[in-house]
């Protein structure tokens, strides 16, 4: 059997035209959608994260601006600076890239972030507005896998599926998604015992772990959707994720590549959730 691709470049181009043109009917009604994106210090991956951010944006007619600060800024010049960016109502989005010089508290950092403008989702508000079920904004990539899934009609009412990663970006808020769509979730990690046994009982396996291989052909169920977040080097030096992709694709159903799978559309859920905030902050309450 060789699985079915869902193709995230192919999608995040449909969202991004879509974001285009619902940008463009908010301009119509005198509102620029905007987003700033905060960089402390020069970490050459964070450097870019925050290119793409701000072309991506700007490309889909979004404003976007890059703020860039030295490694030792102080935490009180970046809170200010993030509280002034909280009033600025010409400012719908505010996202600091992570990670940030180790003087600073990350999660200070974050909180201090209008839960209005949290565009990627990681203020204590999202996460707990996720939690409950009530409207905020949810974090990109795990909100990308669900539109995936979207995407080829995959009905998850009764599905077991099983989230490999609880990080608070992407494992935990992913397994939140998919119970919400009545899924039945199990969360692994570095802890679980015998990953094959939950991974093999599994309709859908995501993967966010960050280590290559995590999910081989013998550990997946015949027919089983796998959604792949993991972003590593193979020894040539390639990007690749957590599973085995050429063993997997012969056993799953639908299977997502890495590179052109979850990657694009994370930075396609970051527009929507910008034009999103937009859209809030300007319609009538
Ligand atoms: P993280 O914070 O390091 O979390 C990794 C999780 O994997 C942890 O919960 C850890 O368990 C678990 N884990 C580690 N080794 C394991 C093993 N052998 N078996 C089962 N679970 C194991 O990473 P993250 O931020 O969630 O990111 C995960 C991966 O996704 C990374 O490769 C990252 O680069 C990638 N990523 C990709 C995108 C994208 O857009 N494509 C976006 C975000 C992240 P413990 O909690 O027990 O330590």
């Amino acid at each position: 059997m060789t699985a079915q691709l869902i193709d995230g470049n192919a999608l995040a181009k449909k969202i991004r035209a879509e974001v285009s043109g619902r940008t463009e009917a908010l301009k119509a009604r005198g509102v620029q959608p905007a987003l700033a994106v905060i960089m402390v210090g020069d970490d050459p991956a964070s450097e870019v994260y925050t290119r793409h951010k701000v072309n991506d944006s700007t490309e889909t007619g979004l404003a976007a601006t890059l703020e860039r600060y030295p490694a030792d800024m102080t935490e009180a010049a970046l809170l200010a600076r993030i509280r002034t960016l909280n009033a600025d109502a010409a400012v719908h989005g505010i996202l600091v890239q992570l990670p940030i010089p180790k003087h600073m508290d990350t999660a200070k950092v974050i909180e201090t972030i209008s839960p209005a403008k949290d565009v990627d989702g990681f203020h204590i508000a999202s996460a707990g507005a996720l939690m409950v079920g009530q409207p905020g904004f949810w974090p990109c990539t795990p909100y990308g896998c669900m539109k995936m899934l979207e995407s080829i009609g995959y009905e998850l009412r009764g599905k077991n599926a099983v989230v490999i990663g609880r990080s608070n970006i992407v494992g935990k808020p992913m397994a939140m998604m998919l119970l919400a769509k009545d899924a039945t979730v199990t969360i692994c990690h570095s802890r679980t015992r015998d990953l094959k046994a939950f991974t093999l009982q599994a309709d859908l396996v995501v993967a966010a772990v960050g280590k290559r291989n995590v999910l081989t052909a013998d550990m997946v169920k015949p027919g089983a959707v796998v959604i792949d977040v993991g972003m590593n080097r193979n020894d040539e030096g390639k990007l690749c994720g957590d599973v085995d992709f050429s063993g997997v694709k012969e056993v799953a159903g639908w299977i997502t590549p890495v590179p052109g799978g979850v990657g694009p559309m994370t930075r396609a859920m970051l527009l929507v959730n910008t034009l999103e905030a937009a859209e809030r902050a300007s319609s009538p309450r």
